[in-house]
């Protein structure tokens, strides 16, 4: 079956929904109704020791309990190994990864990692895998951030695309998933705005074409940090599913919305999405939801 264009929303399943991440899936799927495009969920479950048994069980029945109704079947990055991993054959037979045997404590002072390991080309047992950055300044344009430009030699450095326990990492994963054709418009928060740099390098080495982009501005607590599991954000109470969706439309800058019903309130913000209604700066809660 052919799919028209999509945007989607890639949860982590190690814990449930709270009112940031349904934010952002709330605003991805506005995006993506508003281009008519489908929306699709995407669960990043790779990193098998962070996941959370049942959490994607819990994030699915949030979002449907929210009225987001994604329009193709669930995916899951554990059913794209075979991808991933010919992804990684040809890069390494392109000469553009090696093998780095580099302990945590060694790079401890080295956020940018320094090479060490760049003559290492042939396997090594129990090593990362790291990708060659050269001279890659990738650049794009986000449709919220504006213009990027990011030598990522002066960030990051050559980066891992395989870790250590075999785990094909984060960067490597969602670059061939969201290169994926039918991926238009990427949504997600701005916490993720230096990861894309590193993902657009990966997709042009594998000669495929990024998506668009839209890192939204992030809700944070009062402490000024982001909401998250680690800072103590609850789970989306979903027996107040209404007042979830208003409290997150004021985040995106749609304070005004009808009383309505939760089907209606949410066609309402679709005829309503624009991008240039978000508002730049982060967003503060004055209030967790309870925990
Ligand atoms: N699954 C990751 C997260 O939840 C990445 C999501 C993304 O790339 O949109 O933070
Ligand atoms: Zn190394």
């Amino acid at each position: 079956m052919a799919h028209g264009q999509a945007g989607r929303f890639a949860p982590s399943p190690t814990g449930p929904l709270h009112l940031g991440s349904l934010y952002t899936a709330l605003a991805s799927y506005l995006d993506a109704r508003a281009r008519n495009h489908d929306w699709l969920v995407r669960i990043d479950d790779l990193d098998e020791p962070r996941t959370e048994p049942g959490a994607e069980a819990c994030i699915l029945r949030a979002l449907e309990s929210h009225g987001l109704h994604w329009d193709r079947p669930v995916q899951r990055q554990s059913a794209r190994l075979d991808a991933y991993r010919s992804a990684l054959s040809e890069l390494h037979r392109r000469g553009c990864l090696y093998y780095c045997t580099c302990s945590r404590r060694e790079l401890r002072h080295a956020p940018i990692y320094p090479g060490t390991c760049r003559g290492r080309t042939a396997p090594v047992p129990d090593a990362a895998v790291r990708v060659r950055v050269e001279n890659a300044a990738p650049k794009f344009t986000d449709l919220l951030q504006g213009g990027q430009v990011t030598p990522l030699r002066l960030v990051v450095g050559d980066f891992i695309v395989s870790r250590r326990d075999g785990i094909v990492a984060y960067q490597l994963a969602t670059a061939m998933d969201d290169s994926e054709p039918d991926i238009a418009t990427v949504v997600r928060g701005r916490d993720l705005l230096d990861n894309t740099p590193r993902q657009i390098h990966l997709m042009t080495l594998l000669g495929r074409s990024p998506p668009a982009y839209a890192h939204l501005p992030l809700i944070v607590g009062r402490d000024g940090r982001k909401l998250s599991k680690q800072t103590g954000a609850g789970p989306v109470d979903s027996s107040v599913p209404l007042a979830n969706i208003r409290n997150c439309l004021v985040f995106l800058g749609l304070a005004d919305a009808p009383d309505a019903s939760l089907e209606d309130l949410l066609d309402w913000a679709v005829g309503r999405w624009e991008l240039d209604r978000i508002p730049r700066n982060d967003q503060v809660v004055e209030r967790h939801p309870p925990a």
